[in-house]
């Protein structure tokens, strides 16, 4: 039975084997030692983040699935315009952004 390696979601380098026994337990990306891993390093993540990356009236956000808009990369609420996650953007006595 032939399982998948691990690759980075930007390049597509390989990142190493893929951990069956993590798998069964139900986690994805998760190498054979035991570390969870998207991408090579933190410059194929910033240029994979930079593909989904606009630009609202001067505003940086992310769209994704070419549906959803979010203020930043592993938001955990998104919006359905532009327009509303600008909105939210503007309060920022609200919550933090990193
Ligand atoms: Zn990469």
């Amino acid at each position: 039975m032939e399982f998948p390696d691990i690759h980075c979601n930007y390049c597509g380098k390989r990142l190493g084997e893929f951990s069956l026994d993590i798998f069964v337990r139900g986690y994805r990306n998760y190498l054979a030692d035991g570390k969870r891993r998207h991408f090579c390093d933190g410059n194929c993540y910033e240029k994979y983040k930079k593909q989904f990356e606009i630009i609202y009236k001067d505003e940086k956000m992310y769209k994704l699935d070419n549906a959803i808009y979010v203020p930043y990369m592993g938001c955990h609420y998104y919006f359905k315009t532009a327009e509303d996650c600008y909105q939210r953007i503007q309060q920022k006595h609200l919550c933090y952004f990193p």
